[in-house]
């Protein structure tokens, strides 16, 4: 292997490594987006511990699920997705897959756009999660940007957006995060998706919805709003669903690639190429964590203690948010040119704070503050404990 020359560390998790050899102890993560307690821990949940005492209880067998995964698995997915009343969630215009996490989904997903619609270009945000370009270049499926983040005014580059849309040809794809998007926390108003849903049907243009964070921005069925209004302005799309995060399954890699198509037989076409994709990938998907999922779920009491768990997290990353911009405030450094109030207007684990790459790397030098070189912070890694600390790093590296 002597030829082979060595590959850069991930921009993410290649941080995760870096924070884990630093030695000062008062170390701060704020790179990679986990979920972390008030005492800076990322627990298991209660309702999933419940969940794996009645699994392990209960399991006759480990044998091979099928290529997409347990019915019941595929139900409830989608009746998260859609709501359990939406005509979707038991159409047999609605197909699920299960995959292993999201990103296994967007692979899949990435799998089926180069091996059925060879020409279609990938549409991404700009910008967008590291690793959307790189899991669609390893599938083989061009990408290109359209604006999505506005410097100025920290929020939405709405206008800039929907012109680009405009321009984009049929039967190209446009990746959308459905919520709390990474890695800016910027997402549109209800109002702002229907439009853009409205511009997707009459571009005839195929949306790729990724759906990471149900539940973390302002609610289950508050969150789905972009991607629901979407399935009322066009008749197929793909959804990449992941329960790393809502669920606190990470490790478990709990994942669905949806497919919604204009008529049942399009949908089972499309489902038919996918289960070739997974076959010649993985083969089938993994099933513990999805197992957790279909037991929670699938229990009225469970799954009320596990949305309560989902809200608590919520309300802790919001509270966050207001102590960051409210700390901030007092130390007289404003990271959005006028105010702070922009943190406490994004959704979801991540803030994009626009300090550059030199501040970013005085930050981990001098302070052993882990931010990804974008500027994005993972407001989840943050505690009452450690914002003092974090706030006074920000204004010196800021002044
Ligand atoms: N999409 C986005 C936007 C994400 O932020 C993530 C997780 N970082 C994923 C997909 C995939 O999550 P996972 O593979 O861990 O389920």
């Amino acid at each position: 292997f002597e030829t082979i020359p060595t590959a850069p560390p991930d921009s993410i998790l290649g941080l995760t490594e870096a924070f884990k050899a630093d030695a000062n102890p008062e170390k701060i993560n704020l790179g990679v987006g986990v979920y972390k307690d008030a005492q800076g821990r990322t627990p298991v949940l209660a309702s999933v511990k419940e969940a794996e005492q009645r699994i392990l209880a209960g399991q006759a067998s480990k044998s091979y699920l099928p290529i997409d995964g347990a019915p019941e698995y595929a139900q409830q997915v989608r009746d998260m997705l859609f709501g359990d009343r939406h005509p979707l969630a038991a159409s047999p215009r609605t197909r699920t897959v299960h995959t292993p996490g999201g990103t296994g989904a967007l692979r899949v997903a990435g799998d089926l756009l180069h091996t059925q619609l060879p020409g279609a270009t990938l549409w991404l945000s700009d910008p967008t999660w590291a690793n959307h370009p790189a899991i669609f270049e390893a599938a083989g499926v061009a990408t290109k940007t359209f604006p999505y983040f506005d410097k100025a005014s920290n929020g939405l580059a709405f206008d800039a957006m929907l012109d680009a849309l405009r321009k984009i040809p049929a039967g190209d794809a446009v990746l959308l995060h459905a919520c709390c998007h990474n890695p800016t926390g910027v997402d549109p108003t209800p109002e702002q998706w229907r439009a853009i849903a409205k511009l997707l049907a009459e571009r005839r243009l195929l949306p790729l919805v990724d759906f990471a964070y149900q539940g973390f921005g302002q609610g289950l069925d508050e969150d789905a709003a972009g991607l629901r209004a979407i399935c009322d302005a066009v008749d197929e799309l793909l959804i990449c669903s992941s329960f790393s995060k809502n669920f606190g399954l990470y490790n478990e890699r709990v994942g669905a690639l949806t497919i919604v198509g204009a008529t049942p037989d399009a949908a089972e076409a499309a489902l038919s190429q996918v289960k070739v994709c997974v076959r010649r990938s993985y083969s089938n998907p993994p099933a513990h964590g999805a197992m957790i999922v279909t037991t929670i779920l699938g229990d009225a009491g469970l799954q009320k203690q596990w949305q309560a768990e989902l809200a608590a997290m919520r309300d802790r990353i919001n509270g966050m948010r207001r102590l960051f911009a409210a700390s901030l405030d007092k130390r007289r450094v404003a990271l959005g040119g006028s105010d702070n109030s922009f943190i406490t207007r994004q959704n979801g684990m991540f803030s994009f704070s626009g300090l550059n790459k030199q501040q970013v790397e005085r930050l981990r030098s001098e302070y052993a503050i882990y931010i990804v070189g974008s500027g994005r912070i993972s407001v989840a890694g943050m505690t009452e404990a450690n914002m003092d600390r974090l706030c006074d790093a920000i204004a010196a590296v800021v002044k």
